[in-house]
């Protein structure tokens, strides 16, 4: 990194951390000023969890997330990256990522293809900070030409699907309180993976009897006793496990499908358009979320090979505002089952957007996708 750009990525860092919680002043990189150019801006934010959220690999109460706009013609596009710890970006390498990116090499943001192979080209991973810049870029791609990104992909917006309401691994007593809240939703997820998978279930078998889907992210290190857990879990009124073995067991992966009662997505194991490939006759279906595509544009790929190859689509999402939960919405009508109760989970949105009514996907009719700043 430059020593202009790394002075410049310390100061926000120090800055945004010192603001967590509340919008720290907005870092400008301005392209060049002559001309109509676009114009990147990005700081950090914090998200606040409104329980301490635990799965099989990590609890935490707060998510680093950086915000981003792109500004073009007097018209700005807002986008955002989430990045949960455990998936190894930050607030730093954000920072970095977004600094070296330089949109004023580009004309006009309509040659989105273009734009996007660059922002992908400068660095490998930083998949979170890609799709930051993916769904910002579509916000103000929409919003230049009128129309929120449903319409412009042809979708009907009355074939949302209703979303899950996630539950981490507690205590009974925390389980039994999550699913009163969770009231307004139709289906709830379960996080299991730990050593209380059975309690879990009948914990939340004690209260309800909504379908349940379970999300293990990798916990279960043994083929046959994940079979065995899963022949349980069909009785169980369970509509499909998640994510059961470790992402690169692949054959065992393949081995539970031939045998599962009951489908078997991949989530970590699924991660860019590639991957889609890879798990075609290994698991019944895919998680595609945009933190992990790189964004709307790589998300719309994967959804589309996964059907070709005649698989299930899951949307699913992390801790998120609107932002980024409104973007992933636009695409929702094309799947089969929705995770983006993302931003029902904090308590610090920066934007109105796509909502979850009586536990449906909602979108407006707002241009781009679909937002308004707070
Ligand atoms: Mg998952």
């Amino acid at each position: 990194m430059k020593r202009r750009d790394f002075l410049k990525a310390g100061a926000v860092i120090s800055i945004g951390t010192s603001f967590t919680g509340s919008v720290p002043e907005i870092f400008a990189r301005k392209t060049k000023s002559t001309g109509e150019k676009m114009i990147l801006r990005f700081y950090p934010y914090t998200l606040e969890l409104k329980h301490v959220f635990t799965v099989a690999t990590a609890s935490r109460k707060t998510t680093p997330v950086m915000m981003t706009e792109i500004e073009f013609d007097g018209v700005v596009g807002y986008g955002e990256a989430s990045m949960p710890p455990y998936l190894g970006e930050s607030h730093q390498t954000a920072t970095e990522f977004l600094s070296k990116v330089d949109l004023s090499q580009f004309d006009e943001p309509f040659k989105m293809e273009e734009i996007l192979n660059y922002v992908d080209s400068i660095a490998p991973g930083n998949p979170a900070a890609k799709s930051s810049i993916d769904i910002a870029l579509h916000d103000l791609v929409g919003k230049l030409i009128g129309q929120p990104w449903y319409k412009i992909w042809g979708l009907n917006p009355e074939k949302t699907p209703y979303t899950s309401f996630t539950i981490g691994i507690d205590k009974p007593d925390v389980v039994r309180q999550k699913v009163k809240e969770a009231e307004q939703y139709k289906i709830l997820k379960v996080k299991l993976g730990l050593d209380n998978d059975k309690e879990m279930i009948e914990t939340i078998r004690s209260v309800t009897d909504k379908p349940i889907r379970c999300d293990v992210n990798q916990g279960w290190k043994n083929k046959e006793e994940a079979l065995k857990m899963i022949e349980w879990l069909a009785t169980k009124n369970v509509e499909f496990v998640e994510q059961p073995m470790p992402k690169d067991w692949y054959e065992e992966h393949a081995w539970l499908r031939e045998r599962s009662p009951l489908p078997i997505i991949g989530d970590e194991s699924v991660q860019r358009l590639p991957d889609v490939r890879k798990a075609y006759g290994v698991y019944d279906g895919i998680n595609v979320k945009l933190m992990k595509s790189t964004g709307m544009r790589e998300a719309y790929k994967m959804i589309l090979l996964a059907r070709a190859l005649d698989m299930k689509v899951m949307l699913g999402c992390m801790t998120e505002t609107s932002c980024a939960i409104s973007a992933a919405a636009q695409l929702s009508p094309l799947v089969d089952w929705a995770d983006l109760d993302g931003a029902e989970l904090i308590s610090n949105d920066l934007f109105d957007g796509a909502k979850i009514i009586d536990g449906k996907v909602t979108l407006t009719d707002l241009p781009g996708i679909g937002i308004k700043k707070k």
